[in-house]
């Protein structure tokens, strides 16, 4: 949209003018430096060689009849760029006239005269920057916003601040704006937010600004995720509600677009900058029995509605760290029945070796039987267990557990599909024992939900109980860079809500969190998920209050509930900077894949 509407607004509303309103001449343009980056490239617009459509471009309606050669020249200037259906216009450099948009672009603050089609007239061009609580500028085009992550304040800029952005205007004082509006957009371009008519203050300019113009500057602006946040009565005159990957668009009150700041995670960290990672979450909602209703929501579709907006919710918080989940739309959701007894544990749990003996299981009727030999460790047993699974037209995988901390070896598990790749059903033998062996023992894995998940304890947590290890590997897609999480019902026993399954673990089962009814029911939901996905992301089973002082404002603190802009949500830069060393781009199993911005469709 060309400024040329707000000439008129602007000159209407001079900043620090002590006076009245200078007249000014009719072909007086009023224009903002056009330093953003709307085509997402990394190269200011001001820079580009080739200038998305955008608020800065001012076009150019009255241009002359005749084809006079002398007149279609660009202004002898590198101050103020003509731009040609998208491509700049050296200066002094022929205009063709068969260019169809043609548009002045501002590159320099300061008050200019061109010679434009025979005809003098005055560029008022004015700068727009932004700086952080260190006083470093924050580049539009190489740079962004991010959310804050510190709680509401009375102080204006707590000294450990490193999100909140002041910004700086710079100008000729009868030209520019006196308040700020800033509005917020997704990267779709759904409006989302608008905080109005910020002031605009004056303050002394930078070194390198000219001395004749004024130089003007807002309070530290937080730009936040949720409406908890947004509407805190200490901050929300300075407080935006903004989406990761989306922009901030600045306005003047009179709704002239002048710059947009793109909006992603933190801009200094022990990693670098991050601009936006993106995880893949398998959403597996688990009903308490076949057939059975889901295991939250009153049916499938609020069932399906409230996983999406849960992981939405997580998705909030950890933009803090410039990781998203994807749109709720695109999110992979199924809601399942719970797995058949397809697994067989050798082991149990402990893993000890074998003393001589036989292993007999049926699947889906079909009798199966191995001798085991003194000393046989689980592994080699449920190896030859799954080749005599195989032989009788089944398809047997072998799936090792990290050991307990009282086991010898670690139990591994013997996972039964029928060849079309359905679980199969493993019961035990007609007469007699699962297993003979006085050492091995083996169990199947039943998964009853109606009862509550049996969740581990402190001695199996690496491993996960013989049901857990049963749902959750019907479900596995063995993609260790996705991330399974699984709604059951309830867990067993009272005050569980959310466990996860993670990398150091050493486990067969990682990437996985499982939640219940409780987590999205209490205080709690808007960070259950989130903090289970912390230990994921983070690849950390602990909790920063298990070794240091207890912070309640924290994400991952063990027992704070809170659902207030003080509860447990914030997400520190360490802990962001840890997200990318452990999953990220660069770890051994990959979560944590980059998400370029994109152009935002302006609304
Ligand atoms: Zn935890």
């Amino acid at each position: 949209m060309p400024l040329s509407k707000g000439v008129a607004l602007l000159a209407a509303a001079p900043l620090f003018a002590a006076g009245p309103t200078p007249a000014k001449a009719p072909d007086r343009l009023v224009m903002v430096v056009d330093r953003d980056d709307d085509d997402a490239d990394k190269i200011a617009d001001r820079d580009d060689g080739k200038v998305p459509a955008g608020p800065g471009l001012l076009v150019i309606k009255d241009r002359p009849k005749g084809r006079d050669p002398a007149m279609w020249i660009a202004p002898d200037t590198d101050n103020v760029r003509l731009v040609a259906d998208g491509v700049p216009i050296a200066k002094g450099a022929a205009i063709s006239p068969l260019t169809k948009v043609l548009a002045l672009q501002a590159r320099r603050p300061g008050v200019y005269t061109i010679n434009l089609f025979g005809q003098s007239r005055t560029v008022s061009a004015f700068e727009i920057r932004a700086f952080d609580n260190a006083n470093r500028e924050v580049d539009f085009a190489t740079s962004h916003a991010s959310f804050e992550r510190l709680p509401p304040s009375r102080t204006d800029v707590p000294p450990q601040s490193t999100d909140a952005l002041r910004f700086m205007i710079l100008g000729a004082s009868e030209d520019i704006p006196t308040t700020f509006t800033f509005v917020t957009t997704t990267e779709a371009g759904i409006l989302m937010d608008a905080l109005q008519d910020v002031p605009v203050l004056e303050t002394p300019c930078p070194a390198d600004v000219s001395s004749t113009l004024t130089c003007g500057i807002t309070e530290p602006i937080r730009v936040v995720s949720d409406d908890i946040d947004r509407w805190h009565p200490l901050t929300k005159h300075r407080s935006v509600k903004a989406a990761l990957g989306g922009g901030i668009l600045l306005q003047t009150a009179e709704g002239v677009r002048l710059q947009t700041l793109r909006v992603g995670g933190p801009r200094v960290t022990d990693v670098g900058a991050i601009e936006r990672f993106r995880a893949t979450l398998r959403m597996i909602l688990v009903r308490p029995r076949p057939g059975g209703p889901p295991p939250l929501g009153r049916d499938e579709t609020s069932a399906l509605t409230a996983a999406r907006a849960e992981v939405e919710r997580a998705g909030l918080l950890w933009s803090a760290c410039g990781i998203g989940f994807g749109s709720a739309q695109d999110l992979n959701v199924t809601i399942v029945d719970p797995p058949r007894s397809h697994l067989l544990a050798v082991g149990c749990d402990h893993g000890l070796p074998a003393s001589g003996g036989t292993l007999h299981i049926r699947v889906e009727g079909s009798d199966v039987t191995v001798k085991v030999a003194a000393n046989t460790s689980p592994l080699a047993a449920a190896r030859a267990l799954a080749s005599a699974v195989n032989a009788v037209g089944f398809t047997a995988k072998v799936s090792e557990n990290a050991p307990m901390n009282a086991g010898a070896s670690g139990a591994v598990d013997v996972l039964v599909r029928k060849r079309d790749g359905a679980l199969a059903q493993i019961e035990p033998p007609a007469t007699g024992p699962i297993s003979t062996d006085a050492t091995l023992t083996a169990c199947i894995g039943r998964v009853d939900l109606t009862d509550g998940l049996t969740h581990f304890g402190d001695t199996d947590a690496f491993a996960g109980t013989v049901e857990e290890r049963t749902l959750l590997k019907a479900f596995d897609d063995f993609d260790p860079s996705t991330v399974e999480v699984l709604f059951v019902p309830g867990f067993a026993q009272g005050g569980r809500i959310g466990e996860s399954f993670i990398m150091s673990d050493r486990s067969a089962i990682f990437n996985a969190v499982i939640e219940d009814r409780a987590a999205i029911r209490s205080d709690r939901a808007a960070f259950a998920l989130a903090h289970e996905l912390g230990h994921v992301l983070l690849d950390e089973p602990g909790h920063p209050d298990d070794f240091g002082p207890d912070t309640p404002t924290r994400l991952m603190d063990s027992d704070a509930a809170n659902p207030t802009a003080f509860g447990p949500r914030r997400i520190t830069v360490e802990e962001c900077a840890r997200a990318m060393r452990q999953t990220g781009p660069k770890a051994p199993v990959v979560i944590l894949k980059p998400w370029p911005f994109k152009p935002i469709v302006l609304p």
